[in-house]
């Protein structure tokens, strides 16, 4: 509550303005870290199924604030987005990305863009050039776009995807299972794949009609000639019934966590010239 003093205190309306008052503080501290090009990238394993080698890398960014605090993606994202300072964010992890893959031989590299971000009809052009800058093989790098712009603005979506396709980069449709995405939305775009939702993996453990839903998923991409990755694998046997199901990529604790560039580049490949 507000004391006016005299042990008078208004209680009404408080939490709203604290709420909006923390929130603008934290959009200004987001912008100040994206003025120093203060933006992390975190990168995890992408793991064949087939052979248990590393094949590609997942870019997830990171952000400590000015005073040190750290925020998940699940924060500042949003928070990006609605204040208009996602396309930059969006290009910073772009960039640091490639600068790091780069290094990274015969790995290809996702990296998660926001619906916002495919809206901006330069968003194309940005990441080509980016590419350019960075001397990086369009083939090698995947967008991974949800299924939330595919259904409010498919027209939109669709020119998005084909200028990027049409730049040779791949396109795969992240958090399949968790939303409305239909057989029709998988058809349409021309995904080079798809990723199943963490949740359908969790849901093995204690929904005993998690694994006919998980195989009907896999399935039905396998059927779209759609390859199949499967994210969140914590466990041997959420890894072996993936795999079993027919998924050819891997990603989760189980392998690695999201680590750093350098902590990657030391577990993989330094002194392994093999
Ligand atoms: P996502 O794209 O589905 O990324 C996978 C998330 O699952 C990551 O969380 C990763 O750390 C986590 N994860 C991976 N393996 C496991 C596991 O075995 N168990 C568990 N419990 N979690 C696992 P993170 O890094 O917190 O990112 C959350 C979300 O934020 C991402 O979900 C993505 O939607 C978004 N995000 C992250 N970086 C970016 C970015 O640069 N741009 C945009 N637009 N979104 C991003
Ligand atoms: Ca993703
Ligand atoms: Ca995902
Ligand atoms: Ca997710």
């Amino acid at each position: 509550a507000k004391d006016l003093g005299r042990g008078i205190t208004v209680e009404f309306e408080e939490s709203f303005d604290v709420d909006t008052r923390r929130l603008a503080k934290l959009e200004d501290a987001l912008r100040k870290t994206l003025s120093n090009e203060g933006i992390d990238v975190a990168f995890q394993p992408l793991i064949q199924a087939g052979t248990g080698t590393m094949c590609g890398v997942e870019a997830l960014a990171r952000w400590t604030s000015g005073e040190g605090v750290r925020f998940g993606p699940d924060v500042f994202i949003p928070l990006a987005e609605r204040s208009g300072l996602i396309d930059i964010l969006g290009l910073q992890v772009l960039t640091k990305s490639l600068e790091a893959a780069r290094q990274w031989p015969g790995i290809g590299l996702s990296v998660n863009v926001s619906p916002v971000q495919l809206k901006n009809p330069n968003f194309t052009q940005s990441v080509v050039d980016a590419l350019k800058a960075a001397d990086f093989d369009p083939q090698r790098l995947c967008i991974e776009v949800t299924e939330g712009l595919l259904i409010s603005d498919p027209e939109q979506a669709q020119r998005a995807i084909e200028g990027l396709k049409a730049a040779g980069i791949k396109i795969a449709l992240d958090d399949f299972g968790s939303g409305f995405a239909s057989i029709g939305t998988l058809r349409r775009f021309g995904f080079d794949r798809m990723k199943v939702d963490r949740s359908l993996i969790v849901a093995l453990d204690h929904d005993e009609n998690a694994g006919a839903i998980l195989q009907a998923t896999i399935a039905l991409a396998n059927a779209l000639q759609i390859p199949v990755t499967a994210e969140g694998i914590e466990t041997e046997q959420q890894a072996l019934a993936v795999k079993l199901s027919g998924c050819d990529e891997l990603q989760g604790y189980l392998f690695s966590k999201p680590i750093s560039a350098e902590a990657l580049n030391a577990l993989y490949f330094e002194g392994n010239t093999a």
